[in-house]
């Protein structure tokens, strides 16, 4: 046992100091699996039939370990990056799991209808939408929880949005979620309704070499949100459930984050509930009014806005080269964003960003344009 868990720690860390494949769908592969479980696996799950009530599943989109007895997983942990987000439709297609070892019972949709209990997925569709393939994974049924539509419809999809608001400004996102307790059964016994539903975040600016940059600092969101619509009022937001990791980890007896060192560990998630994730910023919106007390007007500044031409100019008056990947240029009259900001700007390099068949600035009324850098941060204003 001993043997084995220290085992799969050296495999662990073995797989993280490799470079990870392209984070797409496409084949199976160890490697696409693992970067799921870059933060650990919280129960000590194993992919042995033996472990029926702890049984490890890895697909290239996400990782679960299912129990058997309660017909719902006990944790699901996915890695969250832009490469993730695309363009696949919602498959919908509720299924029952293939991959079961032979012999158990593989919860159905049917299961669920009739219970008044949405079926709730962990690792959302919508955090996979880069091929229709990656879609359809999200739709087994061992990714999917009861939940009470209160819980599902409300702060949970409130934070499964956010998750990816966050990516889109430029950050990447380690998940985990489960539920705790037990409020009954439906599907005939078969499928266990949890009290609560839970779930970790831990929130890196995009990059390289992830566990090498986690900290004490590091953004960590924990919620726990009660399974029962009278315990979630309509309009509740995901901040209203905020807990630490430690909460979670105690009413689960699981270890989240059990890669990072204990020290780390401690400090990240140990976090009030009530504190705000202080560390990410922004994140930009084309909606918000930006704050100008402090517009540094560089790196980058805005030139000109040729609003006749729907055209942006920017100039990097930097000494060093600046990538404007997930950086956000705003009209702020229309929230609207101008598209095709990215690539590099060299040092002391302006360049014309057109916006050829649409309209996004007005003509006729002030327009102000605001740009912001992929941490949601202002970095040039301008007035007309
Ligand atoms: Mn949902
Ligand atoms: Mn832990």
């Amino acid at each position: 046992m001993h043997k084995s868990i220290i085992l799969i720690v050296l495999l662990l860390l073995a797989a993280c100091s490799l470079p990870l494949p392209a984070e797409t769908g496409g084949g199976v592969t160890s490697l696409e699996a693992e970067r799921h479980l870059a933060l650990g696996n919280p129960s000590g799950a194993e992919a042995n039939p033996r472990f029926a009530d702890n049984y490890l599943m890895q697909r290239p989109q996400f990782v679960l370990a299912y129990n058997r007895d309660t017909g719902i997983p006990n944790w699901v942990s996915w890695h969250l990056a832009a490469q993730d987000l695309g363009e696949a439709e919602r498959s919908n297609n509720f299924r029952p799991d293939p991959d079961l070892p032979a012999g158990w019972y593989a919860v159905t949709p049917d299961d669920y209808t009739g219970s008044g209990y949405d079926r709730g997925h962990m690792t959302p569709s919508a955090d996979r939408t880069a091929s229709q393939a990656d879609n359809e994974a999200t739709f087994v049924m061992t990714n999917i929880i009861p939940q009470a539509p209160n819980n599902n419809r409300g702060p949970w999809v409130k934070l499964e949005n956010y998750a990816r608001e966050l990516v889109r400004q430029g950050n990447e996102i380690y998940i985990v979620s489960g539920g705790d307790g037990e409020l009954g059964f439906i599907g005939e016994g078969r499928v266990q309704v949890p009290a609560a539903t839970w779930k970790a975040m831990l929130v890196l600016p995009a990059g390289d070499d992830d566990l090498s940059r986690i900290d004490a600092n590091t953004t960590v969101i924990a919620v726990r949100i009660p399974n029962d619509d009278a315990l979630v009022p309509e309009g509740a937001d995901w901040q209203d459930f905020q807990v630490s990791v430690d909460e979670i980890e105690q009413l689960t007896g699981y270890d989240l984050f059990g890669t990072l060192a204990e020290n780390v560990q401690a400090a990240l998630e140990s976090g009030d509930s009530s504190d705000p994730p202080a560390a990410v910023a922004g994140p930009a919106s084309c909606e918000t009014r930006p704050d100008l007390s402090r517009v540094p007007d560089e790196p980058v500044r805005i030139v000109t806005i040729d609003k006749q031409a729907e055209t942006v100019t920017l100039e990097n008056i930097s000494a060093a080269p600046v990538t404007l990947d997930g950086w956000l240029m705003c009209s702020l009259t229309g929230a609207q964003a101008h598209p095709g900001i990215g690539g590099s700007l060299a040092p002391g390099e302006s360049r014309v960003f057109p916006n050829a068949g649409n309209n996004i600035w007005s003509n006729s009324d002030p327009d102000p344009g605001a740009l912001y850098d992929a941490q949601g941060q202002i970095v040039s204003y301008y007035r007309e």
